[in-house]
């Protein structure tokens, strides 16, 4: 994945009921879940039928300290960790999104993104709806808040019958924790135990952190609430069954289970099929740290080569970074990354990374390794050419970006300067993965959407937030 620039993640959810230090757990869970985004960090807490919330722009560790927690009482709470496009990175996009409704307070905390939110926002505004945010998110409480139906779980899935996209939401309320997935169950969404207290989390490792157990995964179209009593399903929707690949080419930390599979299991497989579509001829197999990691395990294990760690990666960059304005070669990617001369001087690479987003940055890899006096350097990439936008929730650049939308492998391969380049082909992927075309989202490799995105949604960029 190149550092900068490329796609990002979005947004992490975190939920645990009736547990005591709610706030405190919800903490940690989030902190486990950094990496899926780093803008804003929010809590909020159920007590005595209200809901108290804290949220700031930063990071989990900078946003929450003591004190801040102290203002949490209770004994369930909600958290959200976002990522935003740049002119939506407001603190009023933060969530949860707290709502005063007919039913009592709700919170809400949102992966994903609804493809048909500008519509519905544009009905309810016609009909007196006054919204306090930019993001899409918020028109499923007003949603809620106007069914009819006579129960909340209910209410919430009216509600969700209007709104199309992908979402993995938890709605905390008096009556406890809503965790819901969309239909097509995108974004992943896990329920667990905790010292008999539900939890439920977008990642499995949130759970090895606080020490819960994993129990099972929210189902595409269920909605299971989280209360003292445990989990109650309700299905809402036929579920579909098409899970965001990219969450096991990228996104997902490969410690997490997600869609039932292990994410480092995955990576590995997607590596080991790599070396067999594209073999090289090397001395070493040097991955881009950290999301090129196991695929580049998987390839060194199929192919025999030896696995190196050719380039080491400073963790303690910040996304404030400023740039000297003098020119340093390859310095934007020397922050972050640097050839580690013992293990590829001399020596023909094969160099593996998850995807290829705008090509710079690659470029600047490559570079690095011939002036750390590589030989030769063979890019392989764990993943088919990106293609398309993705409008499910994952920060893309613009289809025109993406470099694999308009030039050929061949004129990649010359611009990011590699000896020889081959990325995973669509069908190896799928089968490294165990799941057909039809039961998987790979729209970002393929322009094949699984829920609709309506034409003028592809044209617009940014004037919703996503998350
Ligand atoms: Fe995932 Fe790509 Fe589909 Fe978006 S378009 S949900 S990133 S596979």
């Amino acid at each position: 994945m190149e550092l900068s620039g490329g796609f990002q993640d979005e947004c992490g959810v975190f939920g645990v009921c009736d547990s005591q230090d709610a706030a405190n757990i919800a903490y940690l869970g989030l902190y486990a879940l950094q990496h899926r985004g780093q803008e804003s960090a929010g809590i909020a807490t159920l007590e005595d039928d209200h809901i108290y919330i804290e949220r700031e722009m930063g990071y989990v560790a900078d946003v929450f300290d003591e004190a801040r927690l102290s203002r949490l009482p209770g004994r369930t709470a909600i958290g959200h960790v976002r990522y935003s496009t740049a002119g939506a990175s407001l603190l009023i996009n933060a969530q949860p999104i707290v709502f005063a409704t007919g039913r009592g307070p709700l919170a809400l905390a949102h992966n994903g993104n609804l493809v048909n939110a500008r519509q519905i926002r544009a009905d309810l505004e016609r009909s007196g709806a006054l919204f306090t945010t930019t993001s899409d998110s918020e028109v499923i409480l007003h949603l809620v808040a106007r069914s009819k139906e006579p129960t909340l779980t209910r209410a919430i899935a009216d509600a969700l019958l209007t709104v199309r996209g992908a979402y993995s939401l938890l709605i905390l309320s008096t009556e406890g924790i809503f965790a819901v997935r969309d239909p097509n169950g995108i974004r992943p969404l896990s329920l667990g135990i905790r010292e008999g207290s539900p939890v439920v989390a977008s990642e499995s490792c949130a759970f090895d952190l606080i020490g819960a157990k994993f129990e099972r995964d929210v189902e595409p179209g269920e909605i299971v609430k989280l209360s003292r009593e445990g989990f109650t399903s309700h299905r809402f929707a036929f579920p579909q069954h098409t899970p965001c690949i990219f969450e096991h080419v990228y996104f997902s930390r490969p410690d997490s289970l997600v869609f039932g599979r292990s994410v480092a299991a995955t990576r590995e497989a997607f590596g080991a099929r790599l070396a067999r579509e594209y073999p090289a001829q090397a001395d070493v197999v040097v991955p881009v740290p950290d999301s090129g990691l196991y695929a580049a395990l998987g390839y060194a294990r199929e192919s025999g080569i030896p696995f190196g760690l050719g380039l080491v990666r400073n963790h303690y960059v910040g996304r404030t970074f400023i740039e000297p304005k003098q020119a340093i070669r390859h310095f934007g990617v020397k922050v972050k990354l640097n050839p580690v001369r013992e293990v590829v001087e001399g020596k023909r690479i094969v160099l593996v990374d998850d995807s290829i987003i705008r090509g710079t940055t690659s470029k600047k890899i490559v570079g690095m390794l011939r002036e750390a006096g590589s030989r030769e350097v063979h890019v392989r990439v764990s993943s088919p050419p990106t293609t398309a936008s993705c409008h499910y929730g994952i920060d893309t650049p613009t289809r025109r970006e993406l470099i694999a939308s308009t030039q050929s492998v061949e004129d990649i391969r010359k611009f990011i300067e590699a000896d020889s380049l081959g990325y995973l082909s669509a069908e190896g992927m799928l089968q490294a993965f165990g799941r057909p075309q039809q039961s998987t989202c790979t729209a970002c490799f393929t322009g094949i959407y699984p829920v609709e995105v309506p034409e003028e949604e592809r044209e617009k960029e940014g004037a919703v937030a996503k998350c």
